[in-house]
């Protein structure tokens, strides 16, 4: 298990300087629209990096949020891109949930079988 990173007070000042001026590199690069790869569901669990991301089809709708790429610290613009705010909620808590998930293992669905 990965010793906690999850500092939130900290996290706050170890954004760049520059970071303004990133977010807004960010948002004229995107064209202010959701970069979210349609066609790869499986984008979480993969290296972005193995991908050729101009080859995706895009969200493409109204961006609220820069994101980090790849979780971590580093704001270098390749890392950042702009999610809607669907796509930015749907993968926090994927990330957040990533090690729960690993290790719970069962689908637990709420379904009744007897109910047809
Ligand atoms: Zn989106």
């Amino acid at each position: 298990m990965m010793p906690g990173n999850w500092e939130g007070s900290r996290r706050q000042s170890e954004l760049p300087d520059d970071w303004a001026e990133r977010k807004q590199f960010v948002w004229e690069r995107d064209h202010g629209l959701c970069q979210w790869p349609m066609n790869l569901d499986t984008y979480l669990v993969h290296d972005p990096a193995q991908f050729t991301l101009d080859n995706l089809e895009r969200c493409g709708q109204p961006a609220r949020d820069v994101d980090h790429i790849q979780h971590g610290n580093n704001h270098d613009v390749d890392n950042l891109q702009l999610l809607c705010g669907w796509h930015h909620d749907r993968k926090s808590s994927a990330e957040g949930n990533a090690a729960k998930t690993a290790k719970r293992g069962t689908n637990r669905l709420c379904k009744h079988p007897g109910l047809l």
